[in-house]
């Protein structure tokens, strides 16, 4: 393990490490180890930079934190850069290296966030202080924002802040994140995924009501099979192709790229294609249902009352009640549906001043790397930013060699993201906010 003092480990590393060694799990439904130490963390890296950050605690030690930049022109209007703290959780008995202590080796640095998002947290830090350390300004005021509770939805981070204190959000139109910015490899060909829309989330629960029972009666009102019936109709249910103008656009430069026929082959074909990209840009050409977890039962011979399931559903933008109404279908009458929670799909076009430059800002740090539009098959605190007419981006600029599967390391085990990428990234952001 290299030390922190290492002169070749940049700031960029040094302070993405520190984060991952926050504990900051988040379990979902209000549990979760707090982000308070992280934001406490951030608030002296802002402090230091002579901004006055300001500290929100929406639940016990659930802390975001929001800083203002002030601009060189305050007439434009501003832009929010965002990331949260927390992390979903890790089994460690999974990986290779222990996900919280931030080990070093092969070039990379390993843990839980390294991904998602901590990464990107210490860019926004370390190209603030290229910017600010060096006496400039960035072109635009920013809203520098680090959010609690993003990996449940938002409630305890962004939703709240947004609700409770839109005001900090003033005079903001645009906003740039997370899962995206990243480079992808086409053929051996390096692109840049912009993420200019997100699908819808609806978080079912199903639940079925039987006849308690010993386990050895003739029972045929049985919630455990009830429940298992309506869950694999929705599991198996294949959900129709359709493209967003995202998706279509997308669909038309991988198919350029990589020297398809798009006559002759489908999107599916043409997205297969793009090899370790394939697993994420798949799911934005349709709905998803995926059950995630099943409940039932206490005792080997004893048949449950009650059963129930939850379930992932990620629509196209605007197709959400479509998809409840088909869903409710393929359940039948005597399975009870609640929804757990819901939140907007986003689709922004791929054009106008802020793709103009983050276009050209990456055409500066990796000439003829072509930057493409797509649809994120999840959701980011965006989501909690569009209620105040914001539109968000999806851009953590990062480098990444071809062989390494990105994508695939989102709340995945061996999170790791290469040193030299965050370099690139820290330069690529500064820029970015320097000249936009
Ligand atoms: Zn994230």
């Amino acid at each position: 393990m290299t030390s922190p003092s290492s002169p070749e480990l940049d700031a960029t590393a040094i302070i993405a490490r520190d984060l991952i060694r926050f504990d900051t799990t988040n379990y979902g439904e209000g549990k979760s180890n707090g982000e308070a130490d992280a934001a406490e963390y951030l608030n002296v890296k802002l402090t230091e930079l002579g901004l006055q950050p300001e500290l929100f605690e929406s639940a016990p030690g659930r802390v975001s934190l929001v800083a203002r930049v002030e601009g060189r022109d305050s007439s434009k209007p501003a832009l929010v850069v965002h990331g949260h703290t927390d992390v979903v959780p890790a089994q460690a008995e999974d990986w290779s290296v222990d996900p919280f202590e931030g080990v070093i080796k092969d070039g990379m640095l390993w843990g839980r966030g390294a991904v998602d998002m901590k990464n990107m947290d210490a860019m926004i830090v370390t190209a603030l202080q290229d910017i600010l350390g060096s006496g400039q300004q960035p072109a635009r005021d920013l809203v520098i924002a680090f959010f609690a509770d993003e990996e449940a939805g938002g409630e305890y981070g962004a939703h709240y802040l947004v609700d409770t204190h839109p005001e900090l959000f003033a005079g903001a139109t645009e906003a740039i994140s997370e899962v995206g910015g990243y480079s992808v490899s086409l053929n051996g060909q390096r692109a840049y995924l912009l993420q200019t829309g997100e699908k819808s989330l609806v978080w079912i629960r199903l639940v079925a009501k039987g006849r308690a029972a010993h386990g050895s009666r003739y029972i045929r009102d049985n919630a455990v099979t009830r429940l298992a019936e309506a869950v694999a109709a929705i599991g198996r249910r294949e959900w129709p192709v359709r493209l967003t103008d995202t998706t279509s656009q997308l669909i038309a430069e991988l198919a350029r790229i990589l020297e398809v026929d798009p006559q002759t082959a489908g999107p599916d074909d043409i997205v297969l294609a793009t090899g370790t990209a394939a697993g994420f840009i798949q799911a934005s050409l349709r709905t998803t249902t995926n059950p995630t977890l099943l409940s039932a039962g206490y005792k080997h011979n004893v048949i449950p009352e009650t059963a129930s399931a939850l379930i992932d559903i990620r629509t196209l933008p605007g197709e959400e009640e479509q998809v409840l109404a088909e869903v409710r279908e393929l359940i039948g009458d005597d399975i009870e549906l609640q929804i757990v929670t819901q939140d907007v799909g986003l689709e922004t076009p791929f054009d106008g001043p802020l793709v103009d430059e983050i276009t050209r800002v990456l055409g500066e740090h990796d000439p003829g790397a072509p930057v493409l539009p797509y649809m994120l098959s999840g959701g980011t605190d965006n989501k909690a930013l569009s209620k105040l007419g914001i539109t968000g981006y999806g851009f953590a600029p990062l480098r990444l060699p071809a062989e390494l599967d990105f994508p695939g390391m989102f709340h995945g085990v061996d999170e790791r993201v290469p040193l030299d990428a965050l370099v690139f990234g820290r330069q690529v952001l500064a820029q970015l906010l320097l000249d936009y």
